[in-house]
């Protein structure tokens, strides 16, 4: 059987608290509201994929990055991303207005970061799918992830790449599969 229960993780805090923490009390709850990992969007996306017969693990450790949920039968990843702390070109992703440098600075070591896993994903061989928070208030998008899971080019959708969903192919191995070098005569 496969339908066992996901790992509930807890967690997602940095292990160092950030020195120069924000002053402003409802933007500290509201930011310590999408930090936790069982996020309302991603609740959102597990519920769909659960409903299309698909099966994941969740924050499989044994990947870059942790990722969101894990596919393995499909060889795919779904990443969710929060538009504050991924840095998402969208009214969600502004930065404070106070202390502005040094979100800025934490916001960009988070794209890093995910540039870097990205990568990572993409050279083992998986899909990465990317789902932005913002995008998930569409119901076209929702309604289409089971699709981009299985590797459905968001523009068949009309979603656009790179917006609110970006489908990242898997780096094809390096490796041949046969190594046939012609010789001279
Ligand atoms: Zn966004």
């Amino acid at each position: 059987m496969d339908a066992r229960p996901g790992r509930v993780h807890r967690g997602g805090m940095d292990p160092v608290p950030p020195p120069d923490p924000p002053v402003d009390p409802a933007r500290s709850r509201m930011m310590a509201a999408v930090r936790g990992k069982d996020t309302r969007p991603e609740m959102l996306v597990r519920r769909r994929l659960h409903a299309a017969g698909l099966r994941f693990r969740l924050h499989r450790r044994d990947l870059p990055g942790r990722p969101d949920l894990v596919l393995t039968r499909h060889r795919t990843v779904v990443l969710v991303h929060g538009c504050f702390w991924h840095g998402h070109a969208c009214r969600g992703g502004r930065l404070p207005r106070t202390r502005t440098a040094w979100w800025a600075a934490k916001i960009e070591r988070n794209r890093a970061r995910d540039h870097a896993v990205r990568a990572s994903l993409a050279g083992l061989g998986w899909r990465v799918v990317e789902v932005w928070e913002c995008g998930l208030r569409d119901p076209a998008l929702v309604d289409a992830l089971p699709a981009l899971v299985r590797g459905a080019d968001p523009a068949a959708f009309g979603l656009g790449q790179g917006s609110i969903v970006t489908v990242n192919d898997p780096i094809p191995s390096q490796l041949p599969t046969s190594c046939q070098i012609s010789m001279p005569e």
